[in-house]
């Protein structure tokens, strides 16, 4: 198989460095960085550590009779794209390949474009993904082994479309897929390899499959589940066997890719921005960070619901397990990806900019993205170039860097199953994403932190959130424990600690002495329909504010109510005016500690329609919706059982957001580093590097915020901005690399002032 003589690797090796330097000396000037910066990464750094732009041509079958490579090598310099991915093999080969089964790709007729391309590549100094798709084959394939398929529980394969679905419990994923791995290795020599869709069958569907049954009884004693059950302590193991086998094919192909290729040549899978579609393929992404050189995130497009601000998130995410020192090149689609899909029309620039800019700011690269090698929607190609000619300008400003914030918000993947289970968007997604949301509007900087990091992260932080934070192992209580004894604040929400890491239930909250609150009765089976139907519905409900102060303010005054009594909390600013809040949710009796203190209560539902009875019936009650406690040394706690977070993400209504970012504000003892003002919602992301402070500032304000694709930038600014110095930034000058110029900034107290007189897309300010 193997067609090169030993010590090729090698040569090719050589002859490709020498080809990076001639093409490095070939580029436009802009490529180069500017005068004085240091190289972002060391020259010696493997080519997974400095490859900092890419780009992926996404080969259509139809593709080889028309592929015009001189053209595409144009645009990669154009781009100065540093690496592309490129399809291999898998479904269908990209390449005359010897390995049986392995199909050619519908007109493929005898060329080896994945060969010319990797060439092309190589001679251009680009590194080379071969990008891989495992997951089905077509029926012949089928037809001579049919036992490496996945099968209902009557024996029937799963097709997608005309395609049958492999298994990755069969031969097809131990043997064919590495004989593949090497072949391409071999004769190739590509630095990598990617797999899109590598993890096979996602937890919707179950495999009963020869394979599946007897590793799965081997392991467990069990017959694989007939069904989804998340209490079935069997159901429960079928998804840990289901994880660890894809971390068993990271590991079997690394060790393919590795040893066929060198220590360097990785296979590096593709992974998900999205944590619920990571649980929905059985991909563990703390266990997969934890083995990997570089992560790969396909994740093209924002969705409305969680917009821009989305992927500047993801990319803190998987850093946050992965590290800062390693690369996250994301695939942003220069197609009109999303909502609607058009593969071969232009995404609009100004969609397809603002997600990029965001993605960068939250410590991504980019990686341009098109489907097919032919477009007569040329203005795609358009989209790419300004953004990665500035990102090679400033590219030193972009890596090897801290990210800097005090506020972590805890989850886990363990949350996202046991207490999401089929439910996810509703008790983990939109609480993460109310508290998140809300962190963004008030431009409060924070870090998605692992329920498993938080001991390890806990110095960085003077608060953790925790939103809905179900599903707790005794561990992630004791860390949580941990932190707040050791002075940090708490804002926990809605069931946060309420079951364990199966999603059973607890005879209380596991932190009710750190709420200063306790459940009056533990949740049996039959109350899961009740959550369901509570978080979900909105009621016509209210939180009343304490203490009242009626009198203090213009207004009319019923009959018999008493005058002002005590001063509002700082957590309740801003709401002088009113006595109540809309609400939505339901609430349930809790037992409060004394010492804690109940700032908010609950006000039942009443009639809306018609309008003569809106009215409450039930002005009044001792069911708390909001807790402050105090903790050991001085540690602040706000425990929050109505779920604003979650009405947050779905209602929108400002009162929630504003008393959220409150709670966060007061819980951290206004510990931020942070501070801007001015209007529209703007993205900020702050981040160290030694001897200065870089701070991205994406403006997210359009018509088209919450309803994608945007359609045209607006301005914001002035923006008056605060950025705390660390001991190494003497911080009286402001550098803003987007418009070209720098500011005087004012220092004192520690704190570096300047203004952003307008900003556009985004603005990247470095403190010096
Ligand atoms: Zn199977």
């Amino acid at each position: 198989m193997n067609q090169d003589p030993p010590g090729e690797t090698r040569r090719d090796f050589i002859t490709q460095t020498a080809a990076a330097a001639a093409a490095l000396a070939a580029a436009p000037a802009w490529f180069v960085r500017a005068a004085g910066e240091p190289a972002p990464v060391k020259a010696e750094a493997p080519w997974y550590r400095r490859t900092l732009r890419w780009g992926q041509t996404n080969i259509t079958e139809i593709d080889p009779a028309r592929y015009d490579i001189d053209w595409w090598r144009g645009h990669w310099t154009r781009t100065g794209t540093q690496g592309v991915i490129v399809n291999a093999g898998g479904i269908v080969a990209y390449y005359p390949s010897r390995v049986l089964l392995h199909r050619p790709a519908e007109h493929l007729g005898g060329r080896d474009l994945f060969g010319e391309l990797c060439r092309a590549a190589h001679e251009t100094g680009l590194v080379v993904f071969a990008r891989m798709d495992s997951n089905r084959a077509h029926e012949e394939f089928h037809r001579a082994h049919p036992d490496w398929f996945a099968v209902d529980a009557s024996g029937r394969p799963h097709k997608a479309g005309e395609l049958f679905v492999t298994c990755v419990n069969s031969p097809y994923y131990d043997e064919h897929i590495p004989a593949i791995l090497r072949e391409i290795a071999e004769r190739y020599h590509p630095e990598g390899f990617t797999d899109n869709s590598w993890s096979g069958l996602g937890r919707g569907t179950i495999c009963y499959c020869e394979n599946c049954r007897r590793t799965f009884r081997r392991r467990s004693g069990e017959d694989i589940p007939r069904g989804t059950d998340w209490n079935d302590p069997v159901y429960r193991e079928w998804i840990r066997w289901n994880y660890d086998r894809r971390l068993e094919i990271w590991d079997l192909n690394n060790r393919a890719t590795r040893a066929a290729g060198g220590p360097d040549c990785i296979w590096a899978g593709m992974n998900s921005g999205s944590v619920v579609s990571q649980c929905q393929s059985f991909r563990d992404y703390k266990a997969i960070c934890e083995r990997a050189d570089i992560i790969m995130l396909d994740h093209q497009s924002r969705n409305d619901a969680t917009g821009f601000q989305h992927n500047g998130e993801a990319g803190k995410l998987v850093h946050g397990l992965l590290g800062w020192e390693k690369l996250v090149p994301e695939s942003m689609a220069m197609y009109q990806a999303g909502r609607p899909t058009f593969r071969l029309a232009s995404k609009p620039a100004a969609e397809a900019r603002l997600w990029m800019l965001d993605g960068v700011a939250g410590g991504l690269q980019p990686w341009w993205h098109h489907v097919g090698a032919y477009h007569e929607d040329r203005r795609m190609y358009r989209t790419a170039e300004p953004i990665y000619r500035w990102h090679a300008g400033h590219e030193a400003f972009l890596v090897n860097r801290q990210p800097v914030a005090t506020i972590g918000v805890v989850w886990s993947q363990q949350n996202m199953d046991f207490l999401g289970r089929d439910d996810a968007e509703l008790f983990v997604e939109l609480p993460w994403r109310g508290i998140t949301q809300a962190l963004v509007r008030a431009r409060i900087p924070y870090l998605p932190v692992h329920a498993d990091h938080i001991d390890r992260d806990a110095r960085r932080f003077s608060a953790l959130v925790l939103p809905n934070l179900g599903a707790m192992s005794d561990t992630h209580v004791a860390s949580v424990g941990r932190f707040v004894a050791g002075g940090g604040g708490l804002l926990a929400t809605g069931e946060s600690s309420m079951f364990d890491q199966w999603g059973d239930p607890r005879q209380d909250f596991a932190l009710a002495d750190v709420f200063g609150a306790h459940l009056t009765r533990p949740l049996g089976a039959s109350d899961e329909g009740r959550r369901k139907r509570n978080a979900s519905d909105t009621a016509h409900t209210y939180l009343r504010l304490a203490p009242e102060r009626r009198a203090l303010v213009d207004g009319p005054h019923a009959g018999n109510e008493p005058a002002v009594t005590g001063t509002r909390h700082p957590v309740l600013r801003g709401f002088e005016e009113t006595d109540i809040l809309p609400f939505g949710g339901v609430l349930e009796s809790l037992r409060v500690d004394a010492g804690a203190e109940v700032l908010a209560t609950f006000v039942p539902a009443f009639p809306i329609y018609p309008p003569e009875t809106a009215w409450m019936r039930e002005p009044k009650t001792g069911v708390p919706g909001l807790i402050l406690n105090a903790a050991g040394n001085g540690a602040r706690v706000a425990f929050l059982p109505a779920d604003l977070d979650r009405r947050f993400a779905r209602d929108y209504l400002p009162d929630h957001g504003d008393l959220l970012a409150n709670l966060v504000r007061w819980v951290a003892k206004d510990d931020l580093p942070l501070s801007v003002e001015g209007p529209g919602l703007v993205d900020c992301h702050l981040y160290r590097q030694p001897g200065r402070v870089i701070l991205h500032l994406v403006n997210l304000t359009s018509a088209g915020t919450w309803r994608q694709p945007v359609h045209e930038l607006i301005p914001v600014g002035p923006l008056h901005v605060g950025v705390k110095q660390p001991q190494d930034v003497r911080g009286r000058r402001a550098r803003l690399l987007v418009a070209g110029t720098a500011v005087a900034a004012r220092t004192a107290a520690g704190w570096s002032r300047f203004d952003v007189n307008s900003v556009l897309d985004h603005e990247v300010v470095v403190i010096e």
